[in-house]
This record gives C-alpha cells, sequence and structure tokens, in this order.
C-alpha cells in the first residue's frame, strides 16, 4: 500500500539494502541461502511456478478493480485484459456475450463468463515472459501449463473475493455503506478502480461517489462488490507500491487489504495449494506486514483525509487452488516489539554478511516442512532429514560448504560435462591458469594515504544514484574517491596526511576511484599503527577470472533520472567462490548475451567493481575480453 514514496534513495533505501518479507523468509529457512540468493545475487533456473503465481496474481487483482455498468449488460471481457493488451501494444478485444448486473448470481455468472478471455491472456504473458528469459529450467517448458490450472487458480481467487462480497452484502454494506454513497471510497488510500484516477504513493484521494450508489435503503450487490473492494497493487501507477519502513531499513509489498467491515484484514495470494515446504513462510511474512503496518499508521508522510480503515483484525493467505483460505493469528504487543527487535538484528547481520570473507552469514537450515492443502503444516519425523531436504532444494547446494555431502555430491554432477567425467576433474579443470587468478584474490579491502582535496559533494554513479565524491592525492597522482552507495559514508575531514582505511578499489569510466562505504575509516595517518598502504599509483583495478556459468539474470529499467537503464548479469563459480559479473547497456555484447548456465568462461581485463559491499565484475566493451571454453 502506497503510504509514502521510498525513503530517498539512502543507502538502506536500496532494494537489496531492505529487508523485505520475502528476504526474511529466505533468511529464516537458512541465513546462509539468503546470502548466495540476495547478497550474492545468484539465482535458481525458472520453472513455470515462477511466473504463473505473478500473473496470475495481476489478473485478479485486476479484476477486484472492475466496477460494473448498471444502465447496460456488463460486457464478458475484464477490463485487465485489455488493459494488458494495450501494454503490449496488441489490438483490444471486445465480446459478444455480457451479462446484467442485478444481483449476487448475475455478479457470479459475470465472473465465470470473463474466465475464458483471461486464461488466454495470462497464457499469453505466460509465454511472452518464458520466451525471455535467459535461463530455464531442464525439462520444463511454458507449454505444460494447462489452461485449467489457470482458470482454476483464477476460479479460487474469484470465488475468495465473492465470499467477501457475499458477507459485505449480508452485512448490510458494514460501517462504511453511507460514507461510500455520500463521497465515494472514504479510506486515506482509496482502493484502485478502472473507473477512477490512479492515485499515486503520498498523494491525496479526491474520490466523489460513482453515480450508481444508492442514497438510501438496503445494500444492492452492486454496491457490496464495490465496498468489499479490496485495496490492491495499481497496474497503472509505476512507483513502488510498499510500506516503507521510516527509517528505511525494511519495505513490504502486501497483495490485498479488506477494509470494508471496519476492520482492517491484510492478505497475501498463492497460486497453489499450500502443500510445499515454502508454505512455511506465509505465516513470517504475513505478521512482517503486521509489523509494518503498525509502524506506518502515524507516519508523517502519509497523505491528509479519509478513513484509517480501523484497527488491524486478521492475516489471511489466500491459496487459489482449492481454494483455502489460511488464517494467520496476529502478534499480541510483546510478541511484535520482540520479533521487531529480532527482525532489525537480523537486518544487521544481514548488511555485514559477506563484506569479509569471514562474515558469512551462518548455514543454519529450518527443516523442510510438507503441508496438507490449505498451508496445514505436517509434523516433521527426522529433523536431520527435513534439514537436509532443505539444503536439497537449496539454490547453493554446490556451492555451500556445510551442504549434506550426499546433496551437495548430486549437486555438482548435475554441473559437470559428460567430458569431464567427475565433479573432482571439474573441480581440477577450474583452477585458474595465468594471468586469470581465483576469485578470492580479487582484490578486496585496501588502505590509502595522502591529501583528500575537492568539495565532498555529489555526483553520479552508474545506477544513476547521487553519491558524495572528492579526491585523494599524492603528489601528482589523484584518485577519486566515491561513497560505494549514496549516503553509505559520514562525512569526510579535509586535510594532508590522511589514512583512508578500509577502501574498496575499482574502476568506472576508465579511472580508478575508491569506494567508501560503512566500514571504512578515515583518520590522520600518525594514529593508524601498523598498516600496510597501497600506493596510489598502484591500486588494482582489473580482474582476469575464469569459471563456470552457474547463474544468468538481468534486469532493465528507468533510474532516478528517467532514463532508461539495462543490465545483464551471469555468476562466474571457480570451484571456489563465486562473483557476479555484470554488463550494463551497450557492454551487454552478443557473446555476453549468448552465455548460459554451465558455460566456461575467461574473463580477461575485466572492471572491478562493487555492489552494496561485495565484488562485483564487470564489462568493459572495449578492454574486456570474454571467451567461452569447450571443457576437455
Ligand atoms: S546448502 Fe543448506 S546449509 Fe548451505 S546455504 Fe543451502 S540451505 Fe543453507
Amino acid at each position: 500500500m502506497p503510504v509514502v514514496l521510498p525513503p530517498g534513495a539512502g543507502y538502506l533505501g536500496k532494494s537489496r539494502r531492505r529487508i523485505s518479507a520475502s528476504g526474511l523468509v529466505t533468511w529464516e529457512r537458512c541465513p546462509r541461502q539468503w546470502h548466495y540468493r540476495r547478497r550474492i545475487g545468484i539465482s535458481d533456473a525458472t520453472v513455470p511456478e515462477m511466473i504463473i503465481g505473478l500473473v496470475v496474481e495481476d489478473a485478479l487483482c485486476g479484476l477486484y478493480m472492475e466496477r460494473f455498468l448498471t444502465t447496460e449488460a456488463m460486457p464478458s471481457i475484464a477490463t485487465w485484459v485489455n488493459f494488458s493488451r494495450q501494454e503490449n501494444g496488441l489490438a483490444l478485444i471486445k465480446s459478444e456475450q455480457s451479462v446484467m448486473i442485478s444481483d449476487m448470481a448475475s455478479i457470479r455468472a459475470w465472473a465465470e463468463s470473463i474466465i475464458p478471455t483471461m486464461v488466454t491472456e495470462v497464457q499469453r504473458i505466460l509465454k511472452e515472459r518464458w520466451d525471455k528469459n535467459p535461463w530455464k529450467a531442464n525439462g520444463r517448458d511454458i507449454a505444460e501449463v494447462e489452461d485449467i490450472r489457470i482458470e482454476n487458480l483464477l476460479r479460487g481467487g474469484i470465488q475468495l473475493q465473492l465470499e467477501e462480497v457475499e458477507n459485505c452484502f449480508n452485512a448490510n454494506g458494514g460501517p462504511h455503506l453511507e460514507a461510500y454513497r455520500a463521497s465515494g471510497d472514504p479510506f486515506t488510500v482509496p482502493a484502485p478502480c478502472w473507473d477512477e484516477e490512479p492515485v499515486k504513493p503520498g498523494m491525496s484521494s479526491s474520490r466523489t461517489a460513482a453515480t450508481d450508489f444508492n442514497q438510501t435503503g438496503e445494500i444492492t450487490a452492486w454496491e457490496a462488490w464495490e465496498i468489499a473492494r479490496p485495496w490492491v497493487k495499481d497496474p497503472r501507477i509505476a512507483a513502488p507500491q510498499r510500506l516503507f519502513h521510516p527509517e528505511g531499513w525494511a519495505a513490504g509489498e502486501m497483495d490485498l487489504v479488506h477494509r470494508w467491515d471496519g476492520s482492517v484484514r491484510i492478505c497475501d495470494i498463492k497460486a497453489s495449494a499450500g502443500t510445499s515446504g515454502y508454505s512455511a513462510g506465509l505465516a513470517n511474512q504475513l505478521r512482517f506486514y503486521q509489523w509494518l503496518w503498525s509502524i506506518t499508521r502515524t507516519h508523517s508522510g502519509r497523505p491528509e483525509g479519509g478513513e484509517s480503515g480501523g484497527e488491524l483484525s486478521g492475516l489471511e493467505g489466500w491459496y487459489l487452488m482449492g481454494p483455502h483460505r489460511k488464517i494467520i493469528d496476529l502478534m499480541d504487543e510483546e510478541t511484535l516489539a520482540s520479533e521487531s527487535e529480532r527482525w532489525k538484528n537480523i537486518h544487521s547481520q544481514m548488511t555485514l554478511s559477506g563484506l569479509h570473507p569471514t562474515h558469512l552469514a551462518p548455514a543454519d537450515p529450518a527443516p523442510w516442512v510438507n503441508h496438507a492443502p490449505g498451508g496445514k503444516a505436517l509434523p516433521v519425523e527426522d529433523e536431520v532429514a527435513a534439514k537436509a531436504l532443505t539444503c536439497k532444494r537449496c539454490t547453493a547446494v554446490a556451492f555451500c560448504d556445510d551442504a549434506p555431502k550426499a546433496e551437495q555430491a548430486k549437486a555438482l554432477a548435475a554441473l559437470t560435462p559428460l567430458e569431464l567425467g567427475s565433479p573432482e576433474n571439474l573441480i581440477q579443470y577450474m583452477v585458474p591458469k595465468p594471468p586469470c587468478t581465483m576469485i578470492s584474490q580479487i582484490p578486496q579491502r585496501l588502505n590509502v594515504k595522502g591529501e583528500v582535496k575537492g568539495h565532498w559533494g555529489p555526483l553520479s554513479n552508474h545506477y544513476g544514484e547521487e553519491v558524495r565524491g572528492a579526491a585523494i592525492a599524492v603528489g601528482s597522482t589523484n584518485v577519486v574517491i566515491e561513497e560505494m552507495g549514496a549516503d553509505s559514508f559520514g562525512e569526510i575531514p579535509q586535510g594532508t596526511e590522511l589514512a583512508l582505511l578500509d577502501v574498496a578499489p575499482g574502476l568506472w569510466r576508465r579511472m580508478t576511484r575508491l569506494y567508501l562505504d560503512e566500514h571504512s575509516e578515515i583518520k590522520p595517518v600518525d594514529e593508524t599503527g601498523d598498516v600496510e598502504f597501497t600506493r596510489l599509483g598502484l591500486i588494482p583495478t582489473k580482474a582476469n577470472l575464469s569459471g563456470q556459468i552457474v547463474s544468468r539474470g538481468g534486469h532493465s529499467g528507468v533510474n532516478v533520472r528517467g532514463k532508461p537503464w539495462s543490465m545483464s548479469t551471469c555468476h562466474l563459480w571457480d570451484g571456489e567462490s563465486i562473483v557476479e559479473v555484470v554488463a550494463f547497456g551497450s557492454a551487454i555484447t552478443r557473446t555476453f548475451q549468448k552465455l548460459q548456465v554451465g558455460d566456461f568462461v575467461r574473463i580477461l581485463a575485466a572492471e572491478l567493481g562493487w555492489r552494496d559491499g561485495v565484488p562485483q565484475v564487470r564489462i568493459d566493451q572495449r578492454q574486456t575480453r570474454l571467451e567461452i571454453k569447450e571443457p576437455k
């Protein structure tokens, strides 16, 4: 729910630095798994389920934004279908069928009538996203997703929402009926509706009553649909629509917020029956939202006016396959306080994980818990075996020193090409040959000394974020010093003979840079004691690496100044460590695009960079050489 805009582009305000519900759930599954997935950024091969959930949820939220016609029959096509097609430059479609909305039965009939075109649109998007995805799971294909599966998921979401509408109708609209009739959606942040203007985060609502509300008398089914409409993320708004912790270090994006009965219920949509071990994360996810909800109610950035929706009264998981409604108990005040303390502590541990090789989040897998339909946890009989199941499904099982040996051996065997025969040969094959070095030998932190010159002022880094920078000089040698991310380092003193300790070397636009973050320090040289300094002219800025590609990804978007950007990524493993390799914009060469998981590569003269405290190797279009090798 868009309470406020994200708290600046501050260091903690960056998405990789915040704790989110999904990050927390991964951490609770295993902190080391979090490290691999979130800090290093390795991902799993895409399976259809990863996309189905997102698209079906978008389709349902779009459906809940519908407003019915009253003077004529309602065409049997959801507004979301044509919105989605339009977004993709496709012609709008019409339906020959229509349903006159007069009572609950007619709403149900209309909802049933729109399912076929919704299924077609969901399938179109699934195929499009699947085809664009650079890394798909072996043996899986989006073509295996049958229409009936999507149909059942959509029908589940329709049924659960129609239960809300029916309850609202039976409660004669609940306590907000008069407010809706007088002036429309009364809430400070109204529920998005296709027939109303979108309300951007932080903006005040200017809703007026839709003309089809009655003035007096019993509630109509049309009114019950309007009043029971939940808050959902508005697809017409590009800005994040999340609850942001006022200090910026936590954020959460809820699926549905129901408010029609005078209290607030936060619901999360799951495109499954809830039988897998991943269902264990639902309670924590929803309780994290409970906490964010409670601390953002009095936020000074909230828009003025409107009603609050009342007290939080419930947390629900909506499992669409069934469907099932899983009720999660709210935390009491005492538990809320202790949990928020615990989350803050987890966030501090997340911040430190991986900044130094000795600082890895602990390997501590939670047992894998199977569930009966509806997310009902089944007992765990053998805890050791259940923990091994969590490791078996872990993205990092091949690389983690604490993975059970049998599971690790299977994962390594899957990475070993036939030509190499065994995982031992694979590790041997990957030992780098000069000029390549092990990833662990990438120069991480070093100390320099000199005179800090220039105003510690704003400049734009390669992500378009505003960071502060100056220069350090010794004689005629100058090197730019800059913050690793916005607000990641405090003020710097000016002066001669200063020592910059624990700074990260790198290169950007072919100029040496030294990056400062919360682990760096500046003090007079004579106060540093026995420290080894690197000469400014000898700062290492390039990396020569070799190894196997073990993950692929990419993103694109628009930066804070409105400029489009794109990046393509892969993760390189050398048998010991993993590093992210990134190509930005025009550096995304055809060879880089072609890279596949399993390929063996040599990357020569790559630029050294940093992302959230861990090294990142960047492709320079003109100077970096990228070679794909055949195993032998
Ligand atoms: S393999 Fe097991 S211990 Fe290692 S990161 Fe994964 S879940 Fe944690």
